[in-house]
C-alpha cells in the first residue's frame, strides 16, 4: 500500500511543479505585457493580445491543476481502502471525470488469460454497449494500447505506420471515442486500459496526467492481488488447497448464526483416512503427502459451491455444509467416500483394506448440537464408530448406507445432487 502513497506524493510533487512552473511563466508573460504596453506599437498591440490569451489559458490550466492537487489525496485514500479492488474502476472514473470532464470514459481490465479487455466502468456509453463488453488485445485503438503498453493520444494514432493504421481501420471500435488511451501495466503485464474521448478540459501534459492516473490504477490492482494472495495463504492449507482449521472455525460461527436466523439446518462431516500410518510407514511421508493432496482434489471436485471443505488436522477433513439436512450430508459424504475408494492411489494394494479409503461421521444442527464445538464432537464420535464398524463407511445420527437406500430411495436427480432444503 505504501507504493500508492509514494505515487500520490510523486503526483502531488509533479502537479505542484507544473503549478509553480505555470506561475513563473505567467509572471514572465505579465512583465513582457507591461513592457509591450509602454512601447505601444501596432506590432506590440498584436503581441499583447497574443500574450493575454496565453496568460488566460495558463491561468485556467493552473486552476485545474491546483484543483487536482486538492482532491487527489481523497481518491488515493479510497483506492487504498478498497482491499478487494471492487471499486478501483469506479474510483478511476471519478478521478478522470474531475480532471478532464470527458464525454466518454472507458475503464477496461484484462481477462485472466490476458487475451481480452473487459469493460468494468464507463461514462457516456451508447445503449448497444454494456459493462462486460470485450475488446481483444490488438483490436482498435484500445487493443493497440494494451499491446504496445504505451500511452497514446489522437496524434500518436494518426502517426502510426501505414500497416498499423490499416489494422486500426479494420478493427475500429465504432462505439468508442478514444482520443487518449493509457495502459495499466505491472512489469511486463498489461492489467487494463483507460480510454477517454471528448475532453472538455485540455492540458499541455494531458498524456502524462492520464498515464499517472493509469499508474495509480495499476498499483491499486497489484495491491489487491497481493492482499488476496496473503489472505489465501493465511486461510488455506497449501497441501490440500482446502480451508485451514482456524479460518473454518471463523466461517462456521457465521454459518451457525445464519442458520439460526433462517431456521435452516447445517451439517458437518468429519473424515479421517483409514490406516494412514500404515501407508506412511510403508511408502514414506512424501508418498503420504501425495495421497493427502489427491484427496484434497477429490473433495474439491465433489463438493458443491456453497460447501466449505477444511483440512481439519493431519489427515482429517471437515465439511461444513450450509442449508443441508442429515440426508443431503449423508449423500455428499458417501459420494466423497466412494470417489476416494474408486481412485487408484500408487501402491495402495499394500493397505490393510487393499485400498486407500476414508471413514466419516456426520452431525446436523440443530438436532445434534447448537454450537460448532458440540457438532464437531458429535461428528468425530460417529467417525470413530465408523472406524470400529470396519472403516470405509459413513455414520450419521439416524442413517447408515443400507438404511438410507431402503428408506429414502432417492430420485435420479437426488442421486446426482445432494438435497438442499426448499
Ligand atoms: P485409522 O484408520 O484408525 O485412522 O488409522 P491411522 O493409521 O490413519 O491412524 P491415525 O488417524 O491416528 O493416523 C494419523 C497418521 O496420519 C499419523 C501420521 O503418520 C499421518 N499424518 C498426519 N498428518 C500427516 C501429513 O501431513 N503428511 C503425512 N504424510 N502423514 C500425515
Ligand atoms: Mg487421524
Ligand atoms: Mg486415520
Amino acid at each position: 500500500m505504501e507504493i500508492l502513497v509514494l505515487i500520490a506524493i510523486a503526483i502531488g510533487i509533479l502537479v505542484a511543479f507544473f503549478s509553480l512552473f505555470h506561475r513563473h511563466r505567467m509572471q514572465a508573460l505579465k512583465s513582457r505585457l507591461e513592457d509591450a504596453y509602454w512601447r505601444e506599437s501596432m506590432e506590440d498591440q498584436s503581441l499583447i493580445s497574443q500574450l493575454q490569451n496565453t496568460v488566460k489559458e495558463l491561468s485556467e490550466e493552473n486552476r485545474e491543476l491546483s484543483n487536482l492537487l486538492i482532491f487527489l489525496p481523497s481518491f488515493i485514500k479510497q483506492l487504498n481502502l478498497d482491499l478487494y479492488g471492487r471499486k478501483i474502476s469506479q474510483i478511476l472514473c471519478k478521478i478522470i471525470e474531475h480532471i478532464f470532464n470527458p464525454k466518454q470514459i472507458l475503464i477496461f481490465f484484462s481477462s485472466k488469460d490476458r487475451q481480452m479487455l473487459i469493460l468494468t466502468a464507463a461514462k457516456g456509453l451508447i445503449k448497444e454497449v454494456n459493462l462486460g463488453y470485450k475488446v481483444a488485445v490488438g483490436e482498435g485503438r484500445i487493443g493497440l494500447v494494451a499491446q504496445k503498453k504505451m500511452t497514446m493520444s489522437d496524434d500518436d494514432f494518426q502517426t502510426q505506420t501505414s500497416l498499423v493504421k490499416k489494422l486500426l481501420q479494420k478493427t475500429s471500435l465504432p462505439f468508442f471515442t478514444s482520443e487518449l488511451c493509457a495502459p495499466m501495466i505491472s512489469g511486463e503485464e498489461t492489467l487494463g486500459v483507460i480510454s477517454i474521448g471528448g475532453l472538455t478540459n485540455h492540458f499541455k501534459n494531458e498524456k502524462m496526467i492520464l498515464k499517472m492516473i493509469a499508474d495509480l490504477g495499476s498499483v491499486a490492482i497489484t495491491n489487491t492481488r497481493i492482499f488476496r494472495q496473503r489472505e489465501y495463504l493465511a486461510n488455506f492449507d497449501g497441501l490440500t488447497r482446502l480451508f485451514n482449521r482456524r479460518y473454518a472455525m471463523f466461517l462456521m460461527g457465521d454459518e451457525i448464526i445464519r442458520a439460526e436466523k433462517r431456521g435452516s439446518p447445517i451439517s458437518v462431516c468429519i473424515f479421517d483416512i483409514d490406516n494412514f500410518k500404515h501407508y506412511n510407514e510403508s511408502h514414506g511421508h512424501l508418498a503420504g503427502d501425495e495421497v493427502l493432496s489427491t484427496i484434497g482434489q477429490i473433495i474439491r471436485e465433489t463438493i458443491r459451491e456453497d460447501d466449505i471443505a477444511v483440512r481439519y488436522g493431519g489427515e482429517e477433513f471437515l465439511f461444513i455444509l450450509p442449508n443441508t439436512p442429515e440426508k443431503g450430508a449423508y449423500i455428499l459424504a458417501e459420494r466423497v467416500r466412494e470417489n476416494v475408494e474408486k481412485f487408484t492411489f500408487p501402491q495402495e494394494e499394500s493397505q490393510p483394506l487393499g485400498k486407500i479409503t476414508v471413514s466419516g461421521g456426520i452431525a446436523t444442527y440443530p438436532m445434534d448440537g447448537s454450537d460448532s464445538y458440540r457438532l464437531i464432537q458429535e461428528a468425530d464420535k460417529r467417525m470413530h464408530q465408523a472406524k470400529q464398524a470396519g472403516r470405509n463407511r459413513i455414520v450419521s445420527g439416524s442413517l447408515i448406507k443400507e438404511k438410507l437406500e431402503k428408506s429414502f430411495a432417492p430420485s435420479p436427480d437426488e442421486k446426482d445432487e445432494p438435497t438442499k432444503p426448499t
